[in-house]
């Protein structure tokens, strides 16, 4: 594999024609195996997209998701759901509540994991909120504390990661959103991240963005995780200078594409946050993506970054070799 592999973080904008179909199919108006096919076309799409960037550890953009804790949620025995809570200032989403034991049912991501690995020669990168976002982002109305909700999410997390390998996933990144506002609780979503990949034979990444890494950095290192992929350009690089004194031991997935930003990025800025980056870690241990999923941006925009996020990796690579 080459040095400074790079890879999303996992969402990626739903083209137009995609929300025109999901509308017509809430109205009625087209069935479900036609919605499924224009899904189907959405994730080639994405997937292609990402190849012509020249990605080289792709996902489908999780055309299949609407968001991150209700479409797992939706596929668990022990949910019901109170309607819709905002979120972000303008985005909803129906926030579930537990109100009997959360038990896994059925494989929830295989079927769209093993259909994006059927589509490109890629790795596939697969992707799955994280046990202690999906507690945290329910309403608890069963458990007697949030740490029993969240280790009862651990096993339905570790389960489905079990199935994503024996379908042949052999990295899966475990989002945790969630924690950067509960910094505090990291102690908790650290043991549920370690019960979740207990005995997962892959490739590990956890996911986190816009949190206070100068909190979170100290516990880094016990998380049984290859990797953390975190965010650095929304901050223009300024939390590298925490990893200075640290001894950070993991992979570092890192971001040098803004995604609460239309504006792309040069190959030049890309280049120099690498660089930067590698004033603390060691070229073998740093994949690069952007800060994010990318879901939010305009799609053209979206594509574009990863092309810039491409080219100034690879001039990078380039230097790394001659040297
Ligand atoms: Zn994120």
């Amino acid at each position: 594999m080459e040095l400074l592999p790079t890879t999303v973080i996992g969402s990626y904008p739903r083209p137009n024609w995609l929300k025109h179909a999901l509308s017509l199919y809430r109205r009625g108006k087209i069935g479900e195996s036609e919605l499924e096919s224009a899904m189907d076309d959405a994730c080639k799409l994405v997937l292609k997209e990402h190849e012509l960037a020249g990605v080289d550890i792709v996902t489908d953009g999780e055309m299949r998701r609407d968001e991150m804790v209700e479409f797992f949620a939706e596929r668990l025995e022990g949910y019901r759901f109170y309607g819709d809570v905002r979120v972000w200032g303008t985005a909803h989403y129906n926030k579930p509540a537990a109100i009997a034991p959360i038990r896994y049912k059925a494989p929830m991501l295989v079927s769209e994991f093993s259909f994006a690995r059927s589509c490109t020669s890629k790795r596939v990168k697969a992707t799955i909120t994280g046990p202690y976002t999906l507690a945290d982002w329910s309403y608890n109305e069963y458990y007697g504390s949030k740490r029993e909700f969240v280790m009862e999410l651990a096993h339905v997390v570790r389960q489905e990661l079990r199935n994503l390998v024996s379908a042949g996933a052999d990295f899966v990144q475990v989002d945790e959103p969630a924690l950067p506002t509960h910094v505090n609780e990291i102690e908790l979503a650290k043991d549920g991240f370690n019960e979740a990949v207990r005995g997962v034979d892959a490739k590990t990444a956890v996911h986190v963005c816009y949190g206070d890494y100068s909190v979170m950095l100290p516990y880094l290192n016990e998380f049984n995780t290859s990797q953390f992929a975190l965010e650095f350009a929304n901050r223009r690089f300024s939390d590298l200078e925490l990893f200075k004194q640290s001894d950070f031991k993991k992979e570092l997935g890192f971001g040098v594409i803004d995604v609460h930003n239309r504006r792309v990025e040069t190959q030049e800025e890309v280049e120099h946050g690498i660089k930067l980056c590698l004033n603390y870690l060691e070229p073998d241990k740093v994949y690069v993506n952007p800060d994010c999923g990318l879901k939010l941006l305009p799609k053209e925009i979206a594509f574009q970054k990863l092309v810039a996020m491409v080219n100034g990796t690879q001039k990078v690579r380039s230097q790394l070799t001659r040297r």
